[in-house]
């Protein structure tokens, strides 16, 4: 098809997520049609630097020929095995294992998802299965983070708690409820310690007003990504962590964005040794190679159901759990990290790209530079003493992402006025140098 029957097909007949229906129709598809290492090359040629690895997900890169390779391998020898009824296969029982040995020792058990939305489903499901098994069923309330994001099915978008996912959709459920989130930027706490302290309360109060006896866990992502990426102090996960088995909660980490190298270590929950009760797991799983997420459960919980209710089969799956392809993909995405050295290149560029983002609040926009790993945000504010936000007859969205098409980047906007950055683990120095380059003529042509 040529171009511009392509972009008229779209815009008669493909809905896209997250997006303003009228104006997409108005503004019409940005057609991509290759890429490779941090480029992605659009159907007029232009060849734009990737500084969001897709959706915060392609963390090894584009093009990367050995994972192609071992997904036909595994398509010509198996393209499909279904996890129902006791089947299995070679690469997702492998990747299991692999999976239990990386991840927290707390963490035993892995079920397979097509995504991160399904595994935050999926946690919900075991652990109200589980407080059932052990003689608790009224433990079924959910607590989680303002700006929180915790996918798009209707109880993971009940956690979520950004208005736009809630609408017309009666959501939060009566069992969801929400504390403040750790946004030092925005609050008015003397330091780190005082922030910290002042979650656990929140986290306390929410759990006595509900009743311990009826709350049932604490999901959060150790960095907040879709609500702006939120960069707690250090510290902050362990005391949520600690806090939650003082008051008798599960503590489920979503490290769909943090985990694989996204923050440093494999996973952020390993930064500050903490060990939870269930953990999601999704885009860097696969780097975006295939769709595949798990939920990793710890043998008290898994045992608990297993033994509390030995005669019951618990009615939920998907046809594509364990998908032996996506399995194989992300079994050599594992590679690439470990041998493959990629979390050994995001550990020497990390303090690059935090320099580079630092840099930038010297610019006239830039408020607040937060990062941890290859993970950060700038936010942009009209003024710096009193953070006021701009104008929206300003349109500096579009503006910002008009002028970051010009200057070949992609990023991605949260808001009105925070730029999110979540760069491959295969990023150079001098794609980093290109990165901040065309971030500082994005900002000012914005300006201009
Ligand atoms: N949890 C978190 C923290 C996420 O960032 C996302 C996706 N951005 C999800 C869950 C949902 O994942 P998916 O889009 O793969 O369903």
């Amino acid at each position: 098809m040529s171009i511009s029957s392509l972009t008229e097909a779209d815009r008669k007949h493909l809905i896209h997520p997250v997006v303003n229906y009228r104006a997409h129709e108005a503004r019409g598809v940005t057609l991509l049609e290759s890429a490779h290492g941090s480029f992605v090359r659009d159907a007029e040629g232009n060849e734009l630097l990737d500084a969001f690895a897709g959706l915060w997900c392609v963390n090894v890169g584009y093009g990367q020929e050995s994972i192609v390779e071992a997904a036909c391998a595994q398509m010509r020898k198996l393209p499909y095995a279904t996890g129902y009824f006791h089947f299995g296969s070679e690469p997702a029982i492998e990747l299991a294992a692999q999976l239990v040995e990386r991840t927290p020792a707390s963490l035993q058990h892995v079920y397979f998802t097509l995504g991160g939305s399904d595994a935050v489903d999926s946690a919900v499901r075991f652990i109200t299965h589980y407080f059932n098994a052990i003689g608790q069923p009224a433990k079924k309330q959910f607590i989680s983070l303002a700006r929180g994001y915790h996918g798009s099915s209707s109880f993971g978008a009940g956690l979520t708690a950004l208005p736009a996912f809630h609408r017309n959709f009666d959501l939060p459920l009566p069992q969801q409820h929400y504390i403040a989130s750790p946004y030092a930027y925005r609050s008015n706490f003397d330091d780190d310690a005082a922030l910290i302290a002042a979650s656990v309360a929140a986290l306390e109060a929410k759990v006595a007003e509900l009743g311990a006896a009826r709350v049932a866990a604490f999901f959060c992502e150790p960095i907040q990504g879709s609500g702006g990426v939120i960069v707690p102090p250090v510290g902050w996960l362990k005391a949520m962590r600690d806090a939650c088995r003082k008051l008798g909660i599960l503590f489920v980490a979503d490290e769909v964005i943090t985990g694989f190298g996204r923050t440093g270590p494999l996973f952020a929950c390993e930064a500050e040794g903490v060990e939870p009760d269930l953990m999601t797991v999704a885009k860097g799983l696969t780097s975006g190679y295939a769709p595949m997420g798990a939920v990793l459960i710890s043998d008290e919980v898994y045992r608990g159901i297993a033994d509390g209710s030995p005669d019951a089969a618990i009615g939920h799956g998907y046809t594509y759990s364990a998908h032996p392809v996506s399995a194989a993909i992300a079994l050599e995405v594992m590679r690439l990290y470990h041998e493959g050295g990629l979390l050994a290149n995001a550990a020497a560029l990390g303090p690059r790209f935090a320099q580079g983002l630092d840099a930038l609040l010297e610019h006239p926009l830039v408020g607040d530079s937060r990062h941890r790993g290859f993970l950060g945000a700038l936010e942009l504010v009209a003024d710096k003493d009193t953070k006021a936000g701009f104008d929206a007859a300003l349109k500096l969205p579009d503006r910002i992402a008009a002028a970051a098409y010009r200057n070949g980047l992609i990023f991605r906007a949260f808001g009105d006025n925070i730029l999110g950055f979540a760069p491959a683990l295969s990023y150079t120095a001098g794609e980093f140098d290109l990165l901040f380059e065309r971030l500082r003529r994005t900002l000012d042509d914005a300006l201009a």
